[in-house]
């Protein structure tokens, strides 16, 4: 909507949040955006000049990635760098995008026209094995963008920002430096895609679904409503003043209700009819402990480990992924630390992982598959969530299970590592627990049989939420059919709490759900056992579980 009287720009999307932020806006796009524009005149030499700065990014990023993948998996996982970096160093190659520069094309348009020819000639020659390598030129052609795109980001602003993006992807997300950015602002995604979960882990107010926004808007001032979900760009000076007289108002007002929430921090959350259910935090590392303990968590109840991946250019060391497991193990003192093993795919890409395209990646190689598959990776993980057990109360929980045996060839894995560990006198906590998610209609429907062999369940219900109602949660198209149908999806959970508890099981729920205070109630009359939440939302949480009957 556009008011050409006030010359006030108004965007609606979903709300995340119910703050508010004032602020500039920064538009950034993703790297492969098509609609890509651009701000500065065309200039060959500095084009040229760019195009080689980020090509020996990616090629230092592949070398070093290509040694570590030689000494901790394999010299035959590590062909891939290989090829990648024959690729990379092709002189046709650079001389196919140095040519297109010369007509005027800038770095990003000359790479794209460049990698899109070398793909079509693979992809029309009859060795089914140089076809296949067409998927590597697109991996290369995507790591070059983003290290271009890199470049252009650290030219920031040192002020703080709002940030308007076309598809912020998590590995994006968790790169940008955080205290710069006032909100965000996606032209698609849903509440429950990855954006809009780091957003409410930040406490920050957000809009996804806005539709597209128009570079041109790009620097101007502008007010973010997560309640209304509403961005107004280039507010006039009244709304702006009326704007920060709410949000002074607001401020007081969440004050005070903080006061409240923090005199019922230390006492357990029970129901008025005697129901405790312990209330943990969900966190990407170790740098939200501190704000999770100082706002009640009795521990960790997810913490996603393929954030330390998606921050990495190259795969994590078994002592990196140690260290971190460790720090917050003992940052916790003993409270229970729930790490969830590599959940990547689908939105999650990781560029080294050289994860293909897929029609329908959502419902197709991610997550424990990848995992299974990829054993050696999810062993370096495994073995340092046990090194780091033996420094606080780990467990160790699976996601995206749909069968019993899937469940069983984990187990099987983790008792490999501890033999590994045990025969090179290596410390780690024998009893430690293992743990699955429930996130897909499969493992919800065979959660009695699944009990068996479980200490414990935890219910992602983003996941389980688009796999019940058959819509994309990064789909901003199907968003509302997500926020509109909780029934069939509360319906499965009851359906596995009756089963798990008949078993003498444990269950809590640690998807955004857990933290919709209108689902408090719900959760509590299932008999749920922990609620498990993003920090900024422990209080609330809190105090609403002492208010359910
Ligand atoms: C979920 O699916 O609910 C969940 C907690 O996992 P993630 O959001 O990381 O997919
Ligand atoms: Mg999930």
């Amino acid at each position: 909507m556009y008011f050409k009287d006030t010359g006030e720009a108004v965007f609606k999307g979903i709300g995340i949040t119910n703050t508010k932020a004032v602020g500039k806006i920064k538009i950034l796009k993703s790297a492969s955006s098509e609609k890509r524009e651009y701000s500065y005149a065309h200039n060959i030499d500095n084009e040229i000049m760019r195009t080689e700065i980020a090509i020996d990014k990616v090629a230092n990023a592949i070398n070093e990635s290509s040694r570590r993948t030689m000494s901790e998996i394999g010299k035959s996982e590590a062909e891939i760098f290989e090829i990648h970096s024959m690729l990379l160093n092709d002189d046709d190659f650079l001389d196919a995008i140095k040519s297109e520069i010369r007509t005027g094309k800038y770095a990003e348009e000359a790479v794209e026209i460049s990698a899109k020819r070398f793909e079509n000639i693979l992809l029309s020659l009859d060795d089914e094995y140089l076809r296949g390598r067409s998927a590597d030129i697109r991996d290369i052609k995507n790591q070059i963008l983003q290290a271009l795109s890199e470049k252009e980001a650290t030219k920031q602003d040192s002020e703080p920002y709002i940030l308007v993006s076309d598809d912020l992807t998590p590995s994006q997300t968790v790169r940008l430096e955080k205290s710069k950015i006032l909100g965000f602002v996606t032209f698609g995604g849903t509440p429950s895609s990855h954006t809009a979960i780091l957003a409410r882990a930040m406490g920050i107010p957000a809009i996804v679904g806005t539709g597209y926004i128009s570079d041109d808007y790009d620097g101007m001032l502008a007010l973010l409503d997560g309640a209304k979900g509403e961005i107004i760009i280039n507010p006039s000076r009244k709304r702006k003043e009326q704007f920060e007289n709410e949000m002074e108002n607001e401020d007081k007002i969440a004050l005070e209700h903080e006061r409240y929430l923090r005199s019922l921090m230390n006492k357990p959350a029970v129901t008025r009819s005697g129901h405790k259910i312990m209330i943990y935090a969900n966190i990407g590392d170790e740098s939200e402990v501190s704000g999770a303990i100082s706002n009640g968590a009795e521990g960790i109840g997810l913490l996603r480990s393929e954030f330390l991946y998606l921050s990495k250019n190259t795969y994590p060391t078994e002592n990196e992924l140690f260290e971190a497991y460790r720090d917050v193990a003992i940052k916790m003192q003993g409270r229970r630390v729930v790490i969830r093993t590599l959940d990547i795919g689908a939105d999650k890409k990781i560029p080294y992982f050289n994860l293909e395209n897929e029609e329908n990646p959502a419902l197709g190689y991610r997550a424990i598959r990848i995992c299974l598959d990829r054993k050696e990776i999810f062993k370096t993980q495994l073995r340092a969530i046990l090194r780091a057990s033996s420094y606080g109360t780990i467990s160790i929980m699976v996601p995206m299970i749909v069968s019993v045996d899937e469940v069983r060839k984990c187990k099987s894995i983790i008792e490999e590592c501890k033999r590994e560990l045990l025969s090179n006198g290596v410390e780690f906590d024998k009893k430690i627990e293992f743990g699955i998610m429930i996130e897909t209609p499969a493992a919800a429907i065979m959660s009695d049989k699944l009990s068996s062999e479980v200490d414990f369940f935890s219910v992602g219900t983003n996941d389980l939420t688009q796999y019940t109602l058959a819509a994309d949660r990064q789909n901003s198209m199907v968003g509302k059919i997500c926020e509109e149908n909780t029934e069939p999806v509360l319906r499965l959970i009851k359906a596995c709490a009756d089963a798990i508890h008949q078993n003498g099981g444990w269950i809590g729920i640690c998807g955004e759900m857990a933290a919709d205070l209108s689902l408090t109630q719900s959760f509590a009359s299932i008999g749920v056992d922990e609620l498990s939440v993003s920090v900024p939302y422990l209080l609330g949480v809190r105090g609403k579980v002492s208010e359910c009957k």
